[in-house]
C-alpha cells in the first residue's frame, strides 16, 4: 500500500506508448508523470515526496539521444514501482517513441518481460528483444519502435541505434 499514497496504480493498468494491458501483482506499482518541464527537477521531486535519497532511486540517465524521458525504479517499503516521464517541448514522434521506450524500462523493473514478448506476437512480430538483445537500451528500443509502428509513425523518429532495431523488429512481422 505504501507506494498508493504517492499516486502509484497497482492491479489493472495500461503501459504508455505500447499500450500494454497488464496486471501488476501485489507490491508491484506504476505512474506514469507525463509531460514535465525538466526531468533532473521532477526526479528530484518525486525522491523528496517519496521520502527516498536520490541515491535509493535508480537515476539512470537516458544518454542515447540527449535524455529527452527518464525511468525511475522504485523500491520502498517491500513495494517496487516504476515512474516513467518525458520533457515538455518535444514533437509527437518523439513523445510516442519515449513513452513506449520508457515502459519497457518498467517491463524490466516489473518483471513482466514474458508479458510484453507475448504482446509483441500478439501484435504480430515473432522478434524477442531479450533473446536479440543483450543491452536494456536496446530492449528498451523496441518498445519505442512498436509504440511508433501502433500510431502510424513508425519514420516520425530515427536515431543511429534506433533504426536497426526498427528493421529487426518489422522484418519480424508474421
Ligand atoms: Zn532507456
Amino acid at each position: 500500500m505504501t507506494l498508493e499514497r504517492y499516486g502509484f496504480q497497482s492491479g489493472d493498468i495500461i503501459l504508455p506508448g505500447i499500450e500494454m494491458p497488464v496486471r501488476l501483482g501485489k507490491g508491484f506499482y506504476f505512474r506514469n508523470y507525463g509531460i514535465v518541464p525538466d526531468l533532473r527537477g521532477k526526479t528530484l521531486q518525486i525522491a523528496q515526496e517519496l521520502n527516498m535519497a536520490p541515491p535509493t532511486i535508480d537515476l539512470r540517465q537516458e544518454a542515447y539521444y540527449g535524455a529527452s524521458a527518464r525511468h525511475l525504479g522504485i523500491i520502498k517499503r517491500g513495494d517496487r514501482g516504476s515512474a516513467v516521464f518525458v520533457k515538455e517541448g518535444l514533437d509527437m514522434g518523439t513523445v510516442i517513441f519515449d513513452y513506449g521506450h520508457e515502459s519497457v524500462h518498467a517491463v524490466r523493473n516489473l518483471g513482466l518481460e514474458d508479458q510484453f514478448a507475448g504482446f509483441l506476437r500478439k501484435e504480430g512480430f515473432t522478434l524477442n528483444p531479450f533473446e536479440t538483445y543483450s543491452s536494456e537500451e536496446q530492449i528498451a528500443h523496441v518498445g519505442g519502435v512498436l509504440s511508433l509502428h501502433k500510431a502510424g509513425m513508425l519514420w516520425f523518429f530515427s536515431h543511429p541505434e534506433v533504426d536497426p532495431i526498427r528493421e529487426d523488429l518489422m522484418a519480424s512481422r508474421s
